[in-house]
This record gives C-alpha cells, sequence and structure tokens, in this order.
C-alpha cells in the first residue's frame, strides 16, 4: 500500500511498526491457529494480552500503585456520563471548566446527574485561550473540578495540571494522553478514548484513583460502575478486545520510541515548525494564544476562505490527506499525534509554503 500522510482527527494514523505486528498476528496468534480478532475475552490467550497492555501502561505513564486502569467501551463519551455518576459519591455539585466543544459535550452530559457550576469558561474570546487559574471559580463543596487536556477542535490545550484546591481533578485526555508525560498522582481520575494516541475506537482508557470508586449513583448501570469494572477485570461485559490489543501494540511502540519525553520532544518539534510556518505568512492564520496552542491539533484558516477548497484538494494529490476543519468551525485542521511522522510535518510545511506561493 501506498501511504498517505493521514492528518485524521480520530481515528487517526497509527505507527507502520503497529500496523506491521497486527499484520503478522493476523496470520496467527502464536500457535492457537486463531486471530486476536476471533478470541475469546475470557481465554488465557486474550488474558495474557490485556493484562500485558495494562502492565505497559501502567509502566509507561508511572502510574501509581493505588489507581485502577480500566479499558471501558463506548469511547470518551460514555465515560462522560460516568464520571458523574461514580464521582458525585453523595454530593450534588461538580464544577466544570469550559475549554471548547469537547468540555461543552461534557458538561451537557453531567448536567444529566447533577449540579454543574462552570467554574471557567474561554467562550469569551471564542475558545481560543484558557482562563487564568487565579479567575476560576471553583465551589469547594463540589465533587470534582473536570477539564478538558486538550480540545480537539478548537486546538487549545493544557500545558500543565491545573490546581484542583483540593477537588479531585478529571481530566479528559482523549487526544493528549501519551504525548508528553503526566503525573497521575495528581489527577482523581484520567480518561481517554483510544482512537488517537492509543490505536483503535470503542474504547476508553480510564485511570481513577481507588478511594473514589465504590460510591456509584444508585441506578448506575453496571457496565458503568467502576467498582464492578474494576472488581471484574474490565469484563462486567465483553470489551472491544481488538481495540484493548491495539492499545498494547501502541503503548509498545511508544517504549520502543523512548517514552514519554522522547515522544514529547519530537511532538513539539512537529508543533512547532507547523506553527512557525503558520505564523510566518499571513496567508495563513491559527487563532489560539500561543500560550496554549494544542501539540496534537492545529486549526488554521487561508486568509481568502475560497482556496480552502483547492487546498484540500491539490494537499490531497500531493498525499497529504484529511486536513478539513471539523464541521462546526470549518477551516482546516492537522492532527499531529504521536503517530504522525516528522516528515509528514515538514511535507505539509512545503505544500503550505508552495500553495501560498502559486496562489498568495
Ligand atoms: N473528548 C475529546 C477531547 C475528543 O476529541 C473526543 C473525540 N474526538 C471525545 C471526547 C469523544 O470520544 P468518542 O467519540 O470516542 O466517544
Amino acid at each position: 500500500m501506498a501511504r498517505i500522510y493521514n492528518f485524521s482527527p480520530g481515528p487517526s494514523v497509527l505507527p507502520a511498526p503497529v500496523l506491521e505486528k497486527a499484520r503478522e498476528d493476523l496470520r496467527g496468534w502464536r500457535s492457537t491457529g486463531i486471530t486476536v480478532m476471533e478470541m475469546s475475552h475470557r481465554g488465557k490467550d486474550f488474558i495474557g494480552i490485556a493484562e500485558k497492555a495494562t502492565a505497559d501502561l501502567r509502566e509507561l505513564l508511572e502510574i501509581p500503585q493505588n489507581y485502577k486502569v480500566l479499558f471501558l467501551a463506548g469511547g470518551a463519551s460514555a465515560q462522560f456520563a460516568a464520571v458523574p455518576l461514580n464521582l458525585l459519591r453523595g454530593k450534588t455539585k461538580v464544577s466544570y471548566v469550559s475549554t471548547g466543544y469537547w468540555s461543552e459535550k461534557a458538561i451537557a452530559e453531567a448536567r444529566l446527574f447533577g449540579e454543574v457550576q462552570v467554574s471557567a469558561s474561554g467562550k469569551e474570546s471564542n475558545f481560543t485561550t484558557i482562563p487564568p487559574r487565579p479567575q476560576w471559580n471553583v465551589d469547594p463543596d463540589a465533587a470534582y473540578l473536570h477539564y478538558t487536556a486538550n480540545e480537539t477542535i478548537g486546538g487549545v490545550e493544557f500545558q500543565a495540571a491545573p490546581e484542583a484546591d483540593g477537588l479531585p481533578l478529571v481530566a479528559d485526555m482523549s487526544s493528549n494522553i501519551l504525548s508528553r508525560p503526566v503525573e497521575v498522582g495528581r489527577f482523581g481520575l484520567i480518561y481517554a478514548s483510544a482512537q488517537k494516541n492509543i490505536g483503535l475506537p470503542g474504547l476508553a482508557v480510564v485511570i481513577v484513583r481507588e478511594d473514589l470508586i465504590g460510591q456509584a449513583l444508585p441506578g448506575t448501570p453496571s457496565t458503568f460502575d467502576y467498582r464492578r469494572q474494576a472488581a471484574e477485570g474490565s469484563m462486567v461485559n465483553t470489551p472491544p478486545t481488538y481495540s484493548w490489543y491495539v492499545a498494547g501494540l501502541m503503548v509498545e511502540w511508544l517504549k520502543e520510541q523512548g517514552g514519554l519525553k522522547a515522544i514529547e520532544a519530537r511532538n513539539i518539534r512537529k508543533a512547532e515548525k507547523l506553527y512557525a510556518a503558520i505564523d510566518a505568512l499571513p496567508f495563513y492564520s491559527n487563532p489560539v494564544d500561543p500560550a496554549v496552542r494544542s501539540r496534537m491539533n492545529v486549526p488554521f484558516h487561508l486568509a481568502d476562505a475560497a482556496l480552502e477548497t483547492p487546498f484540500l484538494a491539490e494537499a490531497k494529490e500531493a498525499g497529504l490527506a484529511y486536513l478539513e476543519g471539523h464541521r462546526s468551525v470549518g477551516g482546516l485542521r492537522a492532527s499531529i499525534y504521536n503517530a504522525m511522522p516528522e516528515e509528514g510535518v515538514d511535507a505539509l510545511i512545503s505544500f503550505m509554503r508552495e500553495f501560498e506561493r502559486k496562489r498568495g
């Protein structure tokens, strides 16, 4: 297959060695005579795959012992509901910071179960910046403080975990998990859908401090109950086994790349050169406050919006695909997750310069 550079926001590009390993394993898993796709989730072969993926993730993210790691169906959207269901723990209020589209989705879902206090919102700046931490209004009676670590559509990313004033800090890391080191011990809970930096869709990884589970709201469906899922090895129902297996391959690949510090250095280089190319020419623009620009998702506009269609068509011709912005905002967006090689970013930058020379 002639590979193109895939700038899709998710499902997104996978590392070539991960695809190669998956292809090899499709010939048959060891001597079982079947493939991973066909395995019982309760058989010893899949349990081995699941346990190794979990152990490798724990090692890579340096997850402390007092945290459970769950692999759950339903993506991050299911977690928008599972988080309040499990973490309200008898309280009525929850605090959320709104930095864009995905925070708003999380807030809307939390409102089904509790009273949501919006502690801070970037709406006034059209979500191009994050209100400074001292301006946040965090209710001390809230059950937790939730934020979206990286806004996949708006391209706004927290460069550090915010102070939570003693509340359990909860983060949606769907689009930046494993892109940099994080101090898991500062969080009550981290969740992420897998289809960006952890592989395939349908799966969410949940990392939750043990003392926060076990008090789910009465009526919580059993598949959403962290205590039950933790007790049953994320197998209250059949988990997305193939996505879990690919998550294991992604983590192995990251370890081979030198771990999170090494991938972070590469991600910084990729993002800095792409933003520099955008800022260098008035033909292109990115509206986000440079202090909070995302290293993973880079939205940009052309000064002449009418040129977006030819830009996309010619980029595709040049092997640079899926650069359209989200349908809610339009424009263009390059998603440059861990698996996007630096050469892909270089090729995009060259194309952008060339397109500007021809059309600018
Ligand atoms: N949160 C963020 C930050 C996302 O980018 C996405 C998906 N793009 C989601 C949540 C929802 O994930 P899913 O569609 O897997 O439920």
